[in-house]
């Protein structure tokens, strides 16, 4: 008979589990209802309201030593975090992109933090779940099967993801050994003016310093100038310098303006440029018939960035990069050592690991919410709700057109209207500028729709996104009628 040895058998060995499973299988069904019904009713609410002093004050308690438990935590939350939320879940919020989420999307969650795998590539379920989801996209956005790829927390990390695997490609030396200034000549790259501060991030983080980003002009409909971006090419190499990839934009973040990706594509192709596309913002229309040939040429990029947790809904941290060679993919990351060694079988058998195609080792369950969400709601209905958008949209613009107090600031080809208000007539006395950057505070601050803001042409824009599933056309009315309302107490104010 075995016995303990007597220093094991001394004080209790404690776990993190629940004492009583019963009352936390209780409380879980209590969030779940609370939270549905908080879903349920968000119309009701205001799109946002600042976090009060109180919630402040509450919110900058010092490191718990001892518990409080789960109940009274799921209270604090209910008290101080749900009723100030972003607001992005509402129909009335078109700031910045940013997805609305789904109800069923939100549970997935839960089941990804249950199971709470580390999908950095073991022979699980995970994995082929991620290899799934990957698959589906490639179809979607017209890439290969062949291709590779990865889902990441979002635009930004795909982008960087892209740009790695571009540089290391067309890097003329070993840079993962010897790093950027080992570099013969100065590597360059090229997108718009309208690029998203990610790629310049990326390109900072890369090494590759800010300026070896080459930001080429934009023709009256915020699309990169070919000729421009040409000449800038011809430019460079004769003054010594590598272009090494160019960087078209499906959606750009102020206007929603595609590049001309099919010229994009022959360019890069006669350049011996590395294609990337950032589609996080309009790559996902791809799953709409009507919006698809938009995107006419994406499906020829060498790299492709896009986001699920934009207009695809699905909840934030969710976005993907595709990449058509797979084995530069894998070049770009891979890593070895001793304590990751693959084995013939076993939980490391598999023979891709996703971490060896980013910069992550721990990975989370991302792609579950987007296998089943997209299980739930298919590919179709997505592409409908994204056209909705579109066609929202152009109703927003039509109405702003028509509109003798409100100007449109950019042609609205996808998703986002661009507009300010000017007021009737005499509109040069006033500074137009500060008058619409109030008007945004003012508008957030009630509660009653939330757009965000931009610079266009050295114009202060209202900037209306529309990545909502939940939008309905009163609410855009609603907006206009604000718009031109409090613009007009404010003109009045300055006059
Ligand atoms: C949002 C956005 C990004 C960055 O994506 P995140 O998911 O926010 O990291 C990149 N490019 C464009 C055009 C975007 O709109």
């Amino acid at each position: 008979m075995l016995t303990a040895p007597p220093e094991a058998s001394v004080g209790v060995e404690e776990t993190l589990d629940p004492e009583d499973w019963s009352a936390l299988r209780q409380l879980g069904h209590q969030m779940v209802d609370d939270m549905l019904e908080y879903l349920h009713t968000v119309r009701e609410r205001p799109v946002w309201r600042s976090p009060s002093a109180e919630v402040r004050a509450l919110l900058r308690e010092p490191l718990p030593r001892a518990g409080q438990g789960e109940e009274s935590a799921y209270r604090d939350f209910r008290e101080r975090v749900l009723p100030f939320a972003t607001g992005n879940i509402h129909p009335r919020f078109w700031g910045w992109v940013i997805g609305t989420g789904t109800p069923f999307a939100a549970l997935t969650e839960m089941l990804a933090a249950g199971l709470n795998p580390n999908v950095g590539g073991f022979d699980d379920g995970a994995s082929l779940v991620e290899d799934q989801v990957l698959a589906w996209f490639k179809e979607l956005m017209g890439f290969p099967r062949g291709a590779s790829g990865l889902v990441v927390s979002g635009g930004s990390m795909a982008n960087l993801v892209a740009l790695a695997v571009a540089r290391h490609a067309r890097a003329p030396f070993d840079v993962r050994r010897l790093g950027q200034a080992a570099a013969p000549k100065a590597m360059v790259l090229y997108a718009s003016r309208e690029a998203h501060s990610s790629v310049t991030r990326a390109v900072e983080l890369l090494g590759l310093g800010r300026e070896a980003l080459r930001l080429v002009p934009v023709d009256a409909e915020y699309r990169i100038d070919l000729a421009a971006l040409e000449q800038a090419v011809a430019r460079d190499r004769q003054a010594g310098a590598l272009p090494f990839a160019v960087v078209g934009n499906a959606g750009t973040v102020n206007t929603g303006a595609i590049d001309d990706l099919c010229a994009l594509a022959t360019l890069a192709r006669r350049e011996g440029l590395h294609f990337h596309v950032d589609g996080a913002i309009g790559a996902l229309a791809a799953s709409s018939p009507e919006l698809r040939p938009l995107l006419r040429g994406m499906e020829e990029a060498d790299s492709l960035a896009f986001d699920p947790h934009k207009w695809g809904h699905f909840p934030i941290e969710a976005g993907c990069v595709l990449v058509r060679d797979a084995a530069a993919h894998r070049a770009a990351f891979a890593a070895t050592a001793d304590y990751l060694a693959r084995l013939e079988g076993g939980l490391t058998g598999r023979s891709e690991r996703f971490s060896d195609l980013g910069p992550q080792l721990s990975r989370g369950f991302k792609a579950l919410k987007v296998w089943m969400g997209l299980k739930a709601v298919g590919a179709d209905r997505l592409g409908r709700v994204i056209r909705q958008n579109v066609e929202q949209a152009r109703f927003l613009a039509e109405r702003v057109d028509d509109h003798d107090e409100l100007e449109r600031l950019a042609p609205a080809p996808l998703n986002i209207v661009c507009f300010r208000y000017r007021g009737r007539g005499a509109a040069g006395t006033c500074d137009l500028h500060a008058l619409n950057r109030a008007l945004l505070v003012e508008l957030q601050e009630s509660g009653m729709v939330a757009p965000s803001g931009t610079v266009l042409g050295g114009s202060f824009a209202l900037r209306v996104c529309i990545t909502n599933h939940r939008t309905r056309r009163e609410d855009l009315q609603l907006l206009l009628h604000e718009v031109a309302r409090r613009g007009r107490a404010l003109l009045a104010l300055e006059g």
